[in-house]
């Protein structure tokens, strides 16, 4: 069995490059709700001509996410999922189309992760064509998973399709060190906003109270929440404040990302927030703070994940394809909601490379056959998971 699924992506090679480069090309911008609707579409297809039966699931304000469940047996399903938006803004792929160069290919989510989602579906075709039918085979898309959900129920889909499932694999950007996913933080967010008093710079500088010096304090108080010890960062990433500078900024507002292991550190956190927030540094001005909520579930090591990455490992070590390392990463993914949702899970499995979310984002050509096969030889040895 097998055998003849590495074989069938062995002979699919051109065609699965051939499937990068198209998809690469189709414009999907998390905010370009057309373009990732047409890249939707595009694998619906290709879901649908392998032998799924497909749906799509629309929002009014998000990409669709696109749903193949290939038939199989009595057992749990399986499930390969990503998504398909990605971080750059339209134009991209006209400035930098797929090209592949030395054995690796650039382009506007060749590595995150276009490259997974044609990983995911040569996986399901190669195992149907191998005549493995122990499992149904779910494969599952997001349209905006890079925007954390915002605008979407995708996290609620995600759980819910995952429900039941055997195990899971985000395919996720690899990682060129060969390291899996099994740990993932979680994301919140929120925002300050100071009210000052906007006054002549030059003429009345006494009546002004400066929102910006306010938030400057609180900047570094904030930043100082940071607690390292137990991985829980805190970045204000962006700042906007004053209108001209002869006057005196009457506002100021910035945006803070939060990074934590364990979500039960985010009430006590809020309150040193909110602590930080009620000292006043400049007479006069009033601090709001807007907006604080998690944005993505961490992704816990369960019992299960640890168990799946075991026979991952052993597969890798099996077929050739080196000792993995199971890694925590920093950055989320919808993998928190498969694990959250009962299910073994392994993250960042699609194809390997570096630099994502940049325009020098890159992926190793050779990784997109070898990821299919490292996820094939794993679900072919599922069944040790119930043992
Ligand atoms: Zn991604």
């Amino acid at each position: 069995m097998k055998n003849r699924a590495f074989r069938y992506i062995d002979a699919c090679r051109a065609e699965m490059l051939d499937l990068w480069r198209e998809i690469v090309n189709m414009e999907s911008g998390s905010d370009n709700i057309e373009g990732v609707n047409a890249l939707a579409d595009k694998l619906l297809g290709a879901f649908a001509d392998a032998g799924a039966r497909t749906r799509k699931i629309e929002f009014e304000n998000a990409g669709s996410i696109a749903l193949g469940v290939f038939p199989g047996g009595e057992k749990p399903p399986v499930l390969l999922s990503g998504h398909m938006d990605t971080v750059f803004k339209s134009g991209e792929v006209e400035k930098r189309p797929f090209t592949v160069r030395d054995g690796i290919a650039y382009g506007p989510g060749v590595l995150d992760m276009k490259g997974g989602i044609v990983a995911a579906l040569f996986v399901a075709r190669a195992l149907k064509v191998a005549g493995y039918d122990e499992r149904p085979i779910k494969l599952l898309f997001a349209g905006d998973e890079e925007n954390a959900h915002r605008n979407s129920r995708a996290a609620d889909v995600f759980m819910k399709e995952a429900e039941g499932c055997a195990a899971a694999f985000n395919c996720e950007t690899g990682s060129i060190d060969n390291s899996v996913v099994v740990a993932r933080k979680g994301m919140a967010n929120f925002k300050v906003v100071v009210h000052g008093v906007a006054a002549h710079a030059g003429g009345d500088p006494e009546r002004g109270r400066s929102a910006i010096l306010e938030m400057a304090h609180k900047i570094i108080d904030l930043q100082s929440l940071t607690q390292r010890g137990e991985g829980t960062t805190l970045n204000v990433g962006t700042i906007e404040g004053g209108t001209v500078v002869n006057a005196v900024p009457g506002r100021c507002e910035i945006a803070v990302d939060v990074r934590f292991v364990d979500p039960s550190v985010l009430p006590k956190l809020k309150t040193r927030v909110d602590d930080v927030l009620a000292k006043t540094y400049v007479d006069g001005t009033t601090t709001e703070l807007v907006d604080f909520a998690p944005r993505f579930q961490a992704m816990n090591t369960t019992a299960g994940v640890e168990k799946l990455f075991a026979l991952w490992k052993e597969a890798s070590e099996e077929n050739g394809f080196g000792t993995p390392a199971p890694v925590l990463s920093g950055g989320s993914s919808d993998a928190a909601y498969l694990v959250l949702a009962g299910v073994p899970t392994l993250c960042a499995t699609g194809v390997k490379g570096g630099k994502n979310h940049s325009p020098e984002e890159y992926a190793v050509v050779d990784s997109l056959f070898e990821r299919a096969k490292l996820i094939i030889a794993t679900i072919l040895k599922l069944d040790a998971l119930d043992a």
